[in-house]
């Protein structure tokens, strides 16, 4: 008699069906830290620079092999460990450890590590939460070194299911792709790097599966695992049943990816013919290419944090200007929407001090940081101008209140734009726009729209704004949709001053890439949606099976609704099936 199967339920992490074998890749065995000899201190702190120094080597040459594979943004994320072990607060934190607690190296940048790691663990941002694995990582990388141990790779001999409690980025990246079906994590989440990479590499990924193991082991090393990285479900043993769905899944995966990249030609347009322009998301260049595969005419939002984090000192005019080139030349033409940066209180950058604040969304963030920094966004607005010259580009200011903002952006624009033709730079036409995110913003935006080229709703925060509903908290699920008949509203004032103006009015937030609430915006009289890259066939679908004139019907119906699960009923049941 076969063996039961067993169904568990992880966190969906990268999309794709796996079904095989599966092998257990243990953590490596941490080296064990002493203490150091006396009149050893200072050789130790030698020899743990010296082994710092050789881990950033490793790592940069390991992020220039991933980036030879292809891989970009996977290079960029180990060139960020081999700046963090650079960083001189690891190694000098682990120095101090020698000089005053008689630590040996190995022990002493264990524990660096690990105090490095609880702070990141600790903040409420879950991206960089995330990133306190990396910094393990890199400890751990010094500590072998420290330790004499190999700092190398997985094999495996056949295609397999990975199944570990965690992986590493550095052992991601070193997993023999070409044998490895899927992953299935028993810690992890979809944000850490694990399952940035996995998603990078298509292979599918399960993590936050705690009971994997001790269920693979009950089953024995003979027995096959099936996992589904789009559900997040795992079968251990699975049936002839199982693996016939499992298969057929496989199989649909398969289809939907090529019918999504043969529609990805084709216009968002209603059945009555109202077209609809269908722009990406993105975080880094690299997503500029895919992101265009799948259709998108353009970026509505180009996130610029991602050069301004992990590092310990500010990206420079240059470094800006080449990555937002980047992603202008992908788009040929097209144009790239970029974000000037939205960071403050709540993303702590080690050369941007902030003081910690109560209630850092309510705080000093995004633009109002120009006040007190006004360098930062001249440099930024510089690297943009430069940029354009590839390209059309479009720059939106984050967070903007009111008219006095909008000075403040107009102003910025202005004195980077004379700089650069004081110093005779090269700039190409740059058109500035303001993201509306606070609702009273919305409110009086008739009275400056004039001043701006063009807006987009940030509706991630809006809704947190409006709703009171803090954006990262879990708790407040049930109350947290974008569909409320109160931000629908907010939407439809914004579509009215905005055609007032005779300015275009974009979505930016995840609002735009829910089918159903896309559905609503085109109802609202919203022409323009920006979304994750994944987002765009399920979107283009559902506009291209509906009416706008049913749809404007509709919505005027939800602005007077009860609740978002009735507005959002009414466009639901307009997708289609
Ligand atoms: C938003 O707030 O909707 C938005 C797009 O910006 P972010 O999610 O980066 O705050
Ligand atoms: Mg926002």
């Amino acid at each position: 008699m076969g063996l039961t199967p067993v169904r568990l339920a992880g966190v969906p992490a990268a999309p794709g069906v796996a079904r095989g074998p599966w092998v257990h890749v243990r953590r490596r065995d941490l080296p064990l830290g002493g203490r150091v000899a006396s009149g050893a201190v200072e050789d130790e702190e030698a020899r743990l620079r010296d082994a710092a120094n050789a881990a950033a080597d490793d790592l940069m040459a390991l992020s220039e092999r991933v980036g030879a594979e292809g891989h970009e943004d996977e290079a960029a994320i180990f060139m960020a460990h081999a700046a963090m072990a650079w960083d001189p607060t690891l190694v000098e934190v682990a120095a101090t450890r020698i000089r005053e607690q008689g630590e040996d190296g190995v022990a002493a940048i264990q524990a660096s590590g690990a105090s490095a790691a609880a702070q990141l663990a600790a903040l409420d941002d879950p991206l960089l939460a995330a990133r306190s694995a990396d910094v393990l990582d890199v400890a751990d990388r010094i500590a072998r070194i420290l330790a004499g141990l190999p700092t190398d790779e997985v094999t495996l001999a056949d295609p397999s299911v990975v199944v570990a409690e965690d992986l590493s980025p550095s052992m991601t990246a070193t997993l023999p792709r070409e044998h490895i079906l899927g992953i299935l994590l028993e810690g992890g989440s979809p944000t850490a790097h694990a399952a940035i990479l996995a998603r990078a590499y298509g292979i599918p990924a399960v993590v936050a599966a705690p009971a994997a193991l001790a269920a693979l082991a009950a089953a024995g090393s003979g027995a096959d695992v099936a996992i589904d990285g789009g559900t997040g479900e795992v079968v251990v043993a699975p049936d002839a049943d199982t693996v016939a769905e499992f298969d057929a899944r496989a199989v649909l995966h398969a289809l939907a990816r090529s019918a999504d990249a043969a529609e990805a030609g084709l216009a968002a347009v209603t059945t009555d013919g109202v077209e609809v322009t269908l722009l990406a998301n993105i975080g880094t260049p690299a997503e500029a290419g895919p992101a265009r595969a799948l259709g998108a005419r353009g970026v509505g939002l180009f996130r610029t944090e991602f050069l301004f984090l992990e590092r310990s000192t500010p990206p420079t005019e240059d470094e800006q200007a080449a990555a937002y080139r980047e992603a202008v030349e992908a788009f040929g033409g097209d144009p790239v929407t970029i974000r000037l940066l939205d960071i403050g209180g709540d993303k702590p950058i080690p050369y941007l001090p902030m003081p910690a604040e109560e209630n850092p969304f309510l705080g000093v963030r995004a633009l109002r940081l120009a006040h007190d920094r006004p360098e930062v966004f001249v440099t930024q607005l510089r690297a943009c101008y430069r940029a354009a010259v590839a390209g059309p580009v479009k720059v939106m200011a984050p967070m903007v209140a009111d008219a006095g903002d909008v000075m403040l952006l107009l102003a910025l624009a202005t004195r980077a734009r004379d700089e650069l033709a004081g110093e005779v730079v090269a700039i190409g036409p740059v058109d500035l726009g303001v993201m509306l995110e606070i609702p009273s913003a919305v409110l009086s935006a008739d009275a400056w729209f004039g001043n701006v080229a063009f807006a987009s709703l940030g509706t991630n925060d809006l809704t947190q704004y409006a709703l009171a509903v803090d954006r990262g908290n879990p708790a407040l699920e049930r109350y947290r949709d974008a569909m409320h008949p109160a931000v629908l509203r907010l939407i439809a004032m914004a579509a009215d001053s905005a055609a007032r103006a005779g300015i275009s009015l974009s979505v930016c937030g995840e609002m735009g890439g829910d089918p159903a609430a896309a559905l609503a915006l085109v109802g609202l009289g919203v022409r323009q949606l920006s979304m994750g890259t994944a987002s765009l066939p399920a979107v283009r679908r559902a506009i291209r099976g509906a009416t706008a004139s049913t749809l404007a019907e509709t919505a005027a119906l939800a602005l007077h609704d009860r609740s978002a699960a009735e507005a959002r009923a009414r466009f639901s049941a307009l997708l289609p099936a």
